[in-house]
Protein backbone atom coordinates (compact mmCIF):
# COMPACT_ATOMS: atom_id res chain seq x y z
CA UNK A 1 0.00 0.00 0.00
CA UNK A 2 2.95 2.18 1.02
CA UNK A 3 5.41 3.04 -1.91
CA UNK A 4 8.90 4.74 -1.32
CA UNK A 5 9.81 7.39 -4.55
CA UNK A 6 12.24 9.01 -4.82
CA UNK A 7 12.16 12.63 -5.84
CA UNK A 8 15.39 14.76 -6.37
CA UNK A 9 17.17 14.27 -2.94
CA UNK A 10 14.09 14.33 -0.69
CA UNK A 11 12.29 11.26 0.14
CA UNK A 12 9.02 11.07 0.65
CA UNK A 13 5.51 8.36 0.63
CA UNK A 14 3.39 7.87 -1.97
CA UNK A 15 -0.38 7.31 -0.33
CA UNK A 16 -2.27 4.49 -2.47
CA UNK A 17 -0.12 5.34 -5.28
CA UNK A 18 -1.24 9.32 -4.83
CA UNK A 19 0.87 11.94 -2.86
CA UNK A 20 -0.88 14.21 -0.38
CA UNK A 21 -4.20 12.71 -1.01
CA UNK A 22 -5.65 14.41 2.25
CA UNK A 23 -4.47 18.07 1.38
CA UNK A 24 -6.78 20.80 -0.44
CA UNK A 25 -5.11 22.45 -2.97
CA UNK A 26 -3.98 25.17 -0.80
CA UNK A 27 -2.11 22.81 1.76
CA UNK A 28 -0.38 21.41 -1.14
CA UNK A 29 0.97 24.66 -2.08
CA UNK A 30 1.85 25.09 1.42
CA UNK A 31 4.09 21.74 1.33
CA UNK A 32 5.55 22.46 -1.83
CA UNK A 33 6.31 26.12 -0.53
CA UNK A 34 8.40 24.25 2.42
CA UNK A 35 10.07 21.81 0.36
CA UNK A 36 11.28 24.61 -2.36
CA UNK A 37 13.00 26.22 0.94
CA UNK A 38 14.82 23.03 2.03
CA UNK A 39 18.99 23.86 1.21
CA UNK A 40 18.04 27.67 2.29
CA UNK A 41 16.80 26.47 5.89
CA UNK A 42 19.88 24.46 6.40
CA UNK A 43 21.74 27.28 5.51
CA UNK A 44 19.73 29.71 8.14
CA UNK A 45 20.22 27.23 10.89
CA UNK A 46 23.50 27.02 9.70
CA UNK A 47 24.13 30.68 10.42
CA UNK A 48 22.53 30.45 13.57
CA UNK A 49 24.57 27.61 14.94
CA UNK A 50 27.42 29.35 14.01
CA UNK A 51 26.93 31.95 16.70
CA UNK A 52 27.53 30.56 20.19
CA UNK A 53 24.43 31.51 22.30
CA UNK A 54 25.29 29.92 25.60
CA UNK A 55 22.39 31.36 27.78
CA UNK A 56 25.74 33.20 29.86
CA UNK A 57 26.87 34.69 26.36
CA UNK A 58 24.11 37.39 26.00
CA UNK A 59 25.79 38.92 23.12
CA UNK A 60 25.65 35.72 20.97
CA UNK A 61 21.79 35.41 22.20
CA UNK A 62 21.01 38.75 20.92
CA UNK A 63 23.11 37.91 17.64
CA UNK A 64 20.41 34.97 16.88
CA UNK A 65 17.87 36.83 17.87
CA UNK A 66 18.65 39.37 15.52
CA UNK A 67 18.88 36.55 12.66
CA UNK A 68 15.03 35.23 13.29
CA UNK A 69 14.03 39.01 13.73
CA UNK A 70 15.20 39.80 10.20
CA UNK A 71 13.09 36.98 8.80
CA UNK A 72 10.12 37.51 11.05
CA UNK A 73 10.34 41.05 9.23
CA UNK A 74 10.22 39.82 6.09
CA UNK A 75 7.08 37.73 6.73
CA UNK A 76 5.13 40.75 8.20
CA UNK A 77 5.95 39.94 11.96
CA UNK A 78 5.66 43.22 14.34
CA UNK A 79 8.91 42.35 16.16
CA UNK A 80 10.13 43.51 19.25
CA UNK A 81 13.13 42.66 21.80
CA UNK A 82 12.02 42.55 25.48
CA UNK A 83 14.81 43.30 27.96
CA UNK A 84 15.29 41.61 31.38
CA UNK A 85 16.55 43.85 34.09
CA UNK A 86 20.63 43.92 34.31
CA UNK A 87 20.97 42.58 37.20
CA UNK A 88 19.24 39.25 35.86
CA UNK A 89 22.52 38.98 33.44
CA UNK A 90 19.97 37.60 30.82
CA UNK A 91 19.87 38.72 27.28
CA UNK A 92 16.15 38.73 26.89
CA UNK A 93 13.73 38.19 24.60
CA UNK A 94 12.43 37.82 21.41
CA UNK A 95 8.75 38.83 20.71
CA UNK A 96 6.76 38.90 17.50
CA UNK A 97 3.11 39.31 16.79
CA UNK A 98 0.46 38.71 13.37
CA UNK A 99 -2.28 40.22 13.95
CA UNK A 100 -4.62 39.06 10.77
CA UNK A 101 -7.77 39.21 12.70
CA UNK A 102 -9.44 36.29 11.50
CA UNK A 103 -9.42 32.57 13.05
CA UNK A 104 -7.58 30.71 16.80
CA UNK A 105 -4.75 32.96 18.08
CA UNK A 106 -1.48 30.45 18.12
CA UNK A 107 1.41 31.53 20.29
CA UNK A 108 4.26 29.99 19.09
CA UNK A 109 7.39 29.21 21.37
CA UNK A 110 11.17 28.79 20.65
CA UNK A 111 14.29 29.55 22.25
CA UNK A 112 17.58 31.17 21.67
CA UNK A 113 20.02 30.26 23.93
CA UNK A 114 21.72 27.12 24.18
CA UNK A 115 23.83 24.97 27.04
CA UNK A 116 26.95 25.64 25.73
CA UNK A 117 28.70 28.30 27.07
CA UNK A 118 31.79 30.48 25.39
CA UNK A 119 34.19 28.17 26.56
CA UNK A 120 32.91 24.73 25.19
CA UNK A 121 35.08 22.50 23.15
CA UNK A 122 32.34 21.14 21.56
CA UNK A 123 32.10 22.56 17.19
CA UNK A 124 29.43 25.01 16.64
CA UNK A 125 28.92 23.48 13.44
CA UNK A 126 30.14 20.20 11.83
CA UNK A 127 28.53 18.24 8.89
CA UNK A 128 28.37 14.37 9.34
CA UNK A 129 26.93 13.62 5.81
CA UNK A 130 22.71 13.52 6.32
CA UNK A 131 23.44 14.81 9.53
CA UNK A 132 25.40 17.41 11.59
CA UNK A 133 26.67 17.79 14.96
CA UNK A 134 27.31 21.42 16.85
CA UNK A 135 25.63 23.26 19.78
CA UNK A 136 22.33 23.58 19.84
CA UNK A 137 21.61 21.79 16.54
CA UNK A 138 18.46 20.18 18.00
CA UNK A 139 17.90 21.85 21.05
CA UNK A 140 16.51 23.66 19.76
CA UNK A 141 17.64 26.21 16.47
CA UNK A 142 16.51 23.14 14.33
CA UNK A 143 13.17 23.74 15.73
CA UNK A 144 13.38 27.44 15.42
CA UNK A 145 13.96 27.00 12.02
CA UNK A 146 11.26 24.95 11.54
CA UNK A 147 8.75 27.39 13.04
CA UNK A 148 10.42 30.06 10.82
CA UNK A 149 9.80 28.09 7.76
CA UNK A 150 6.38 26.96 8.44
CA UNK A 151 5.29 30.92 8.65
CA UNK A 152 6.71 31.92 5.61
CA UNK A 153 5.15 29.20 3.46
CA UNK A 154 1.83 29.73 4.91
CA UNK A 155 3.18 33.37 3.76
CA UNK A 156 4.28 32.74 0.33
CA UNK A 157 0.54 30.79 -0.41
CA UNK A 158 -1.48 33.97 1.40
CA UNK A 159 -2.18 31.23 4.16
CA UNK A 160 -0.72 34.20 6.67
CA UNK A 161 -2.19 37.27 5.77
CA UNK A 162 -5.40 36.86 8.47
CA UNK A 163 -3.87 34.61 10.82
CA UNK A 164 -3.29 35.46 14.42
CA UNK A 165 0.00 34.42 15.06
CA UNK A 166 2.31 35.10 18.12
CA UNK A 167 5.89 34.40 19.02
CA UNK A 168 8.02 34.12 21.59
CA UNK A 169 11.89 33.26 21.47
CA UNK A 170 12.88 33.15 24.98
CA UNK A 171 16.68 34.26 25.90
CA UNK A 172 17.27 32.18 28.80
CA UNK A 173 15.69 28.50 28.68
CA UNK A 174 18.71 26.19 29.54
CA UNK A 175 18.71 28.80 32.89
CA UNK A 176 15.63 30.51 33.61
CA UNK A 177 16.67 34.02 34.80
CA UNK A 178 15.65 35.09 38.14
CA UNK A 179 13.26 36.23 39.30
CA UNK A 180 10.79 34.01 37.25
CA UNK A 181 7.93 36.10 37.59
CA UNK A 182 9.77 38.89 35.63
CA UNK A 183 11.71 36.11 33.21
CA UNK A 184 8.17 34.84 32.16
CA UNK A 185 5.87 37.95 32.61
CA UNK A 186 5.37 38.47 28.75
CA UNK A 187 4.86 34.69 27.69
CA UNK A 188 2.41 34.14 30.51
CA UNK A 189 0.22 37.29 29.18
CA UNK A 190 1.04 35.78 25.39
CA UNK A 191 -0.53 32.32 27.40
CA UNK A 192 -3.54 34.06 28.13
CA UNK A 193 -4.57 35.13 25.57
CA UNK A 194 -3.63 32.00 22.94
CA UNK A 195 -6.03 29.68 21.87
CA UNK A 196 -3.24 26.81 21.60
CA UNK A 197 0.53 27.18 22.63
CA UNK A 198 2.85 25.08 20.14
CA UNK A 199 6.36 24.69 21.05
CA UNK A 200 9.18 23.89 18.66
CA UNK A 201 11.75 22.00 21.47
CA UNK A 202 13.05 18.85 19.99
CA UNK A 203 10.98 16.23 18.93
CA UNK A 204 11.40 12.52 19.87
CA UNK A 205 10.71 9.56 18.40
CA UNK A 206 9.48 6.25 20.58
CA UNK A 207 9.17 2.72 19.30
CA UNK A 208 10.19 4.28 15.72
CA UNK A 209 7.09 6.51 16.05
CA UNK A 210 7.46 10.27 15.97
CA UNK A 211 6.00 11.83 19.06
CA UNK A 212 4.65 15.19 20.74
CA UNK A 213 4.10 15.90 24.43
CA UNK A 214 1.16 17.29 26.32
CA UNK A 215 2.62 17.04 29.52
CA UNK A 216 5.60 17.55 30.60
CA UNK A 217 7.51 17.55 34.78
CA UNK A 218 8.33 20.03 36.59
CA UNK A 219 12.18 21.70 36.49
CA UNK A 220 13.54 22.68 40.14
CA UNK A 221 16.64 22.27 41.92
CA UNK A 222 18.16 21.79 45.16
CA UNK A 223 21.66 22.30 46.47
CA UNK A 224 22.83 20.69 49.57
CA UNK A 225 25.37 22.05 52.16
CA UNK A 226 27.52 19.77 54.43
CA UNK A 227 29.97 20.51 57.25
CA UNK A 228 32.02 18.67 59.09
CA UNK A 229 34.84 19.04 61.56
CA UNK A 230 38.15 19.73 60.35
CA UNK A 231 40.95 17.29 61.80
CA UNK A 232 43.70 15.07 61.28
CA UNK A 233 42.36 12.20 59.49
CA UNK A 234 44.23 9.44 61.35
CA UNK A 235 40.91 10.59 64.04
CA UNK A 236 38.26 9.75 61.48
CA UNK A 237 35.33 7.50 62.60
CA UNK A 238 36.15 8.65 66.25
CA UNK A 239 33.70 10.46 68.30
CA UNK A 240 35.65 13.65 68.41
CA UNK A 241 36.76 14.13 65.02
CA UNK A 242 33.58 12.51 63.39
CA UNK A 243 32.67 11.47 59.58
CA UNK A 244 33.60 14.71 57.70
CA UNK A 245 31.47 15.84 55.30
CA UNK A 246 32.26 13.86 52.45
CA UNK A 247 31.12 10.50 53.96
CA UNK A 248 28.07 12.15 55.07
CA UNK A 249 27.22 13.76 51.66
CA UNK A 250 27.57 9.96 50.26
CA UNK A 251 25.25 9.02 53.06
CA UNK A 252 22.43 11.32 51.99
CA UNK A 253 22.76 11.25 48.11
CA UNK A 254 22.39 7.30 48.89
CA UNK A 255 19.81 7.45 51.21
CA UNK A 256 17.73 9.82 48.27
CA UNK A 257 18.68 7.18 46.07
CA UNK A 258 17.54 4.29 48.24
CA UNK A 259 13.73 6.14 49.79
CA UNK A 260 12.64 8.87 47.48
CA UNK A 261 12.39 7.39 44.01
CA UNK A 262 8.60 6.59 42.47
CA UNK A 263 7.33 6.99 38.81
CA UNK A 264 7.50 10.01 37.14
CA UNK A 265 10.00 11.62 39.81
CA UNK A 266 13.91 12.35 38.74
CA UNK A 267 16.63 13.70 41.20
CA UNK A 268 19.68 14.06 39.15
CA UNK A 269 22.72 15.03 41.55
CA UNK A 270 24.76 17.18 38.78
CA UNK A 271 27.88 18.96 40.72
CA UNK A 272 29.56 17.13 44.05
CA UNK A 273 32.09 18.68 45.97
CA UNK A 274 34.07 18.64 49.24
CA UNK A 275 37.24 19.30 51.17
CA UNK A 276 38.68 21.97 53.19
CA UNK A 277 37.63 24.85 51.39
CA UNK A 278 35.20 25.08 48.58
CA UNK A 279 33.73 27.26 46.60
CA UNK A 280 30.89 27.85 43.61
CA UNK A 281 30.76 30.62 41.02
CA UNK A 282 27.41 30.47 39.26
CA UNK A 283 27.98 32.32 36.15
CA UNK A 284 30.79 29.85 34.84
CA UNK A 285 29.18 27.08 36.46
CA UNK A 286 32.20 26.03 37.86
CA UNK A 287 33.06 25.01 41.49
CA UNK A 288 36.50 24.46 42.86
CA UNK A 289 38.08 22.82 46.10
CA UNK A 290 41.00 22.75 47.91
CA UNK A 291 41.88 19.84 50.32
CA UNK A 292 44.61 17.28 51.38
CA UNK A 293 43.82 13.29 51.67
CA UNK A 294 44.75 13.63 55.21
CA UNK A 295 42.38 15.71 56.50
CA UNK A 296 38.82 15.23 57.13
CA UNK A 297 36.46 17.30 55.33
CA UNK A 298 35.08 20.33 56.44
CA UNK A 299 32.78 21.28 53.33
CA UNK A 300 30.75 19.89 50.59
CA UNK A 301 28.21 21.04 48.01
CA UNK A 302 25.78 18.99 45.93
CA UNK A 303 23.95 20.84 43.22
CA UNK A 304 21.26 18.78 41.69
CA UNK A 305 17.74 18.77 40.09
CA UNK A 306 14.02 17.62 40.86
CA UNK A 307 11.59 16.59 38.16
CA UNK A 308 8.17 15.94 39.16
CA UNK A 309 4.51 15.72 37.05
CA UNK A 310 2.41 17.44 39.68
CA UNK A 311 2.52 19.63 42.79
CA UNK A 312 1.87 16.75 45.04
CA UNK A 313 4.59 14.45 43.98
CA UNK A 314 7.17 17.81 44.50
CA UNK A 315 6.43 18.39 47.51
CA UNK A 316 6.11 14.54 48.67
CA UNK A 317 9.53 14.54 47.68
CA UNK A 318 10.68 17.73 48.89
CA UNK A 319 9.49 16.56 52.32
CA UNK A 320 11.16 13.19 52.29
CA UNK A 321 14.47 14.91 51.10
CA UNK A 322 14.24 17.05 53.99
CA UNK A 323 14.16 14.65 56.57
CA UNK A 324 16.73 12.76 55.07
CA UNK A 325 19.08 15.72 55.53
CA UNK A 326 18.14 16.70 58.82
CA UNK A 327 18.20 13.42 60.50
CA UNK A 328 20.58 10.32 60.88
CA UNK A 329 23.47 12.43 60.07
CA UNK A 330 26.75 10.98 60.84
CA UNK A 331 28.87 12.06 64.47
CA UNK A 332 30.48 15.35 63.42
CA UNK A 333 28.20 16.57 60.71
CA UNK A 334 25.41 18.57 60.00
CA UNK A 335 23.72 19.52 56.57
CA UNK A 336 21.11 21.45 55.47
CA UNK A 337 19.05 21.56 51.69
CA UNK A 338 17.00 23.96 50.10
CA UNK A 339 15.11 23.64 47.21
CA UNK A 340 14.10 26.04 44.28
CA UNK A 341 11.45 25.81 41.22
CA UNK A 342 12.14 26.87 37.76
CA UNK A 343 9.39 24.86 35.87
CA UNK A 344 6.18 24.64 37.07
CA UNK A 345 4.59 20.56 35.97
CA UNK A 346 2.50 20.77 32.94
CA UNK A 347 -0.36 17.42 33.74
CA UNK A 348 -1.41 15.88 30.75
CA UNK A 349 -5.33 17.42 29.70
CA UNK A 350 -7.68 15.89 27.03
CA UNK A 351 -7.78 19.23 25.35
CA UNK A 352 -3.79 18.54 24.83
CA UNK A 353 -4.72 14.81 23.76
CA UNK A 354 -7.49 16.42 20.79
CA UNK A 355 -4.46 19.23 19.85
CA UNK A 356 -1.94 16.45 19.23
CA UNK A 357 -4.74 14.35 17.39
CA UNK A 358 -5.40 17.66 14.72
CA UNK A 359 -1.46 17.42 14.52
CA UNK A 360 -0.88 13.67 14.00
CA UNK A 361 -3.80 14.15 11.18
CA UNK A 362 -1.66 16.89 9.87
CA UNK A 363 1.12 14.84 9.41
CA UNK A 364 -0.90 11.46 8.31
CA UNK A 365 -2.11 13.33 5.56
CA UNK A 366 0.96 14.82 4.34
CA UNK A 367 2.06 11.57 4.20
CA UNK A 368 4.60 11.77 7.16
CA UNK A 369 3.48 9.20 9.62
CA UNK A 370 1.17 9.42 12.40
CA UNK A 371 2.31 11.54 16.11
CA UNK A 372 2.50 9.77 19.40
CA UNK A 373 2.13 11.02 22.60
CA UNK A 374 5.34 11.07 24.67
CA UNK A 375 5.55 9.65 27.60
CA UNK A 376 6.55 12.76 30.43
CA UNK A 377 9.26 11.04 31.92
CA UNK A 378 11.12 10.18 28.86
CA UNK A 379 11.34 13.94 28.88
CA UNK A 380 12.70 17.62 30.74
CA UNK A 381 11.42 20.46 31.30
CA UNK A 382 10.38 23.00 28.53
CA UNK A 383 9.07 26.87 28.30
CA UNK A 384 5.72 25.47 27.26
CA UNK A 385 4.82 24.91 31.06
CA UNK A 386 4.66 28.21 31.55
CA UNK A 387 2.16 28.78 29.47
CA UNK A 388 -0.04 25.55 30.42
CA UNK A 389 -1.97 26.85 33.05
CA UNK A 390 -4.24 29.36 30.46
CA UNK A 391 -4.08 27.63 26.85
CA UNK A 392 -4.24 24.04 25.22
CA UNK A 393 -0.33 23.36 24.52
CA UNK A 394 1.82 20.84 23.46
CA UNK A 395 5.53 20.35 22.62
CA UNK A 396 8.07 18.52 21.00
CA UNK A 397 7.15 19.81 17.03
CA UNK A 398 10.82 20.52 16.67
CA UNK A 399 14.14 19.18 15.29
CA UNK A 400 15.20 15.42 15.93
CA UNK A 401 18.63 14.41 16.79
CA UNK A 402 20.50 12.57 18.95
CA UNK A 403 22.47 13.44 22.55
CA UNK A 404 20.61 17.28 23.25
CA UNK A 405 22.61 19.01 25.89
CA UNK A 406 25.69 16.54 25.45
CA UNK A 407 28.96 17.47 23.80
CA UNK A 408 27.68 14.85 20.56
CA UNK A 409 24.15 16.80 20.12
CA UNK A 410 23.60 16.35 16.67
CA UNK A 411 21.13 16.73 14.03
CA UNK A 412 19.08 14.35 11.14
CA UNK A 413 18.94 16.93 8.53
CA UNK A 414 15.71 15.54 7.14
CA UNK A 415 14.03 16.50 10.63
CA UNK A 416 14.04 20.31 9.12
CA UNK A 417 11.47 19.78 6.18
CA UNK A 418 9.58 17.09 7.92
CA UNK A 419 8.79 19.14 10.89
CA UNK A 420 8.56 22.09 9.06
CA UNK A 421 5.54 20.49 6.52
CA UNK A 422 3.65 19.52 9.60
CA UNK A 423 3.90 22.69 11.22
CA UNK A 424 2.69 24.45 8.87
CA UNK A 425 -0.22 21.72 7.98
CA UNK A 426 -1.26 22.79 11.68
CA UNK A 427 -0.44 26.24 12.07
CA UNK A 428 -3.04 26.52 8.89
CA UNK A 429 -5.79 23.91 10.31
CA UNK A 430 -5.61 25.90 13.48
CA UNK A 431 -5.83 29.01 12.34
CA UNK A 432 -8.58 28.69 10.01
CA UNK A 433 -10.76 27.25 13.17
CA UNK A 434 -13.44 30.15 13.77
CA UNK A 435 -12.15 32.54 16.67
CA UNK A 436 -13.95 31.97 20.35
ZN1 LIG B 1 15.45 23.38 24.56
Amino acid sequence: MFKRAIAGTATFFLLNGVAHAQLSETEQRIVAAVKQRTPAALELLEKSVRINSGTLNPEGVRAVGEIYRAELDALGFKTRWIDMPPAMKRAGHLAAAHEGGQGKRVLLLGHLDTVFEKASAVPLWERQGDRVRGQGVNDMKGGDVIMIEALRALKSVGALDRANVEILFTGDEERTGSPLQTARADMVSMGKRADYALSFEGSAKHDGVDTASIARRSAGGWVLHVKGKPAHSMGVFSAQSGYGAIYETARILNTFREQVIEPSLTFNPGLAFGGTNVSYAEDTATASAFGKSNVIARDAEVLGDLRYLSPEQGERARQKMQAIVSTGNLPGTSATIAFTESYPPMPPTEAGRKLVDIYSKASLDAGLGRIDILDPSLRGAGDVQFVAPYTVGIDGLGAQGRGAHTDDEDLEIASIERGAVRAALLIYRLTLQPSR
